[in-house]
């Protein structure tokens, strides 16, 4: 294929030879559990299972919304499954996660969005793994209080809101979501949980964004109190999504990192493998260790 040849170097996809991917494969279909590392064929599942973070998706696989950028399907979702969370925990569990990151796909369809679905997995992940940190990335809610603090209110260690991309593109790339309304949920979400929940964020660059907006969106999310951001290459899951504009060179991202680590933010991924959820163990070891 053209298109991989084209690949620069330095986009690297890991090979998993490794031992209990199987296993694990299967005990997540029994119990009708999805991740994302699945589910968007991520590049980094080998490394991530074998340092022991995973992120399981709630609600199904099918999206109420259709973003540009997103390997998942837009289609009529299901009912919540109400063992859900149970089964996440004990298969979090069993594949002795030290980092669990719980996300979902945007459920506009029901009352709650999928805030209490988040809340009861947080709340049984932790009975069952109770050293495990716990971080969601969470849809916006549309914004409102009562939603969010029900997901805050069960105490996850993060909480993760991806801003995704620059105010410019947001409306072709996002759909329903919008730049302002995510920053205002992720400081929102740091007031109300009166600063006991570390907000994380995230952008995916090669969307067509200058470098200009990149820092906007730097200094925007640190305006929002955002305390981790990553950033990371954008990568079309398919033909039909929004179209490549450029890599990104590694010394690019780097200059980013220390830009944010100079504004101030606690920590810093960005790198062109850096996905939202990458490495999210460690980031926030890291700095719970200062
Ligand atoms: Fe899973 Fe996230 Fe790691 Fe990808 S980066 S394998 S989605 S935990
Ligand atoms: Fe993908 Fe989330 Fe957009 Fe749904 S709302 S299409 S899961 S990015």
């Amino acid at each position: 294929d053209k298109n991989q040849k084209r690949l620069p170097e330095w986009i690297r996809v890991k090979v998993n030879r490794g031992g209990n991917r199987n296993e694990l494969s299967t005990e997540l279909r029994d119990r009708k559990l999805n991740t994302v590392c699945e589910e968007a064929k991520c590049p980094n599942l080998a490394e991530c299972w074998h340092e022991r973070t995973a992120t399981f998706m709630l609600l199904g696989v099918n999206c109420t919304r259709a973003c540009r950028f997103c390997a998942i399907g837009y289609d009529k979702p299901l009912p919540p499954d109400p063992e859900e969370p149970a089964n996440v925990a004990e298969t979090a569990a069993k594949m002795d996660l030290q980092y669990v990151v719980i996300t979902s796909v945007a459920r506009d369809d029901l009352d709650d969005e999928g805030s209490d679905q988040f809340a009861k997995t947080i709340r049984a992940v932790r009975e069952k793994l109770p050293d495990a940190g716990i971080e969601v990335l969470t849809p916006d809610f549309n914004g409102k209080e009562d939603l969010i603090r029900m997901t805050l209110d069960a105490m996850p260690t993060v909480f993760n809101h991806n801003l995704e991309t620059c105010e410019r593109l947001s409306p072709p790339i996002r759909g329903r979501a919008k730049y302002k309304r995510s920053l205002e949920v992720l400081k929102n979400a740091k007031a109300w949980s009166k600063g006991k929940v570390l907000t994380k964020s995230g952008i995916m660059v090669g969307l067509g964004e200058t470098d200009e907006e990149v820092i906007d969106c730097i200094n925007d999310l640190f305006a929002a109190n955002v305390d981790i951001l990553t950033i990371g290459q954008y990568l079309p899951p398919s033909r039909k999504h929004w179209k490549l504009d450029r890599y990104v060179r590694p010394e690019q991202f780097e200059e980013w990192k220390e830009y944010a680590e100079k504004l101030g933010f606690n920590a810093v991924a960005s790198g062109p493998m850096v996905r939202s959820s990458y490495k999210a163990g460690q980031l926030i070891t890291a700095k719970l260790e200062e």
